[in-house]
């Protein structure tokens, strides 16, 4: 390992130490079932979760993923409006439910649990529709593995972090980031990056002043 690398991961556990301080340690607890994870997280892309969340209650009153799988793509938009990108979308929850069914003939991914986490997010992403980070969600908060989901607020801190660099794509941050967070920092790391971004670190004018990380932070503006 390179020095830069130890120094990185240096600084991670520091990261993951103040902001737990400041934001409390993060616990692990499964959010949904598996199948209710994936298609929420789906819902979630390019949208807040709260958009997300409504498109997902509507979607939920068809009854299970059978008869929502049994359902038109234009009936589903209707239903996942607020969750933008509708028609995009329902196309999209929908091939994802066919491939399913056709592999393993029911809707039901709970088998990932038994897979280790290359094999399983091999088996995901080779699914049109799910990339990086919407296996990276569902194998992280369903089956608590050892995966790091990059969002915009994540790849934004770690690149002012100097964690990454500022050419990092945030395809290629789950890769990079899951190797220098230890795994069982890893649930943390997500969900402290992501509160950070969201509270202090914004995109535009982010706290720097009121940062705890100021310190160790070479982007701040002071
Ligand atoms: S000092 Fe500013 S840029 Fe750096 S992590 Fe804190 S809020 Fe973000």
């Amino acid at each position: 390992m390179t020095e830069k690398n130890k120094e990185i991961i240096s600084k991670i556990k520091n990261i993951i130490t103040n902001l737990s301080k400041v934001y409390g340690p993060p616990i692990w607890k499964p959010r949904l079932k598996p199948m209710d994870e994936l298609i929420f997280t789906v819902l979630t892309q390019n949208t807040s979760d709260l958009n997300a969340e409504k498109a997902f209650l509507k979607l939920k009153t068809l009854g299970s993923w059978e008869e929502i799988l049994k359902t038109s793509d234009l009936k589903i938009a209707k239903l996942i409006k607020s969750g933008g990108m509708s028609n995009i979308k329902s196309k999209r929850i929908l091939g994802i439910l066919q491939e399913i069914k056709k592999r393993e003939n029911k809707l039901d991914i709970s088998f990932l649990s038994k897979l280790n986490l290359d094999d399983a997010r091999r088996w995901l992403t080779s699914i049109e529709g799910i990339g990086p980070k919407t296996a990276s969600v569902l194998l992280s908060f369903s089956f608590n593995m050892p995966a790091i989901p990059v969002d915009t607020h994540i790849h934004r801190v770690s690149k002012r972090l100097n964690l990454i660099t500022k050419k990092t794509s945030t395809e290629d941050a789950h890769y990079i980031l899951e190797k220098l967070v230890e795994d069982k920092n890893k649930y943390s790391f997500h969900v402290l990056l992501i509160n950070h971004g969201r509270k202090k670190c914004h995109s535009r004018n982010p706290k720097c002043e009121e940062c705890s990380l100021k310190k160790i932070c070479h982007y701040k503006k002071l």
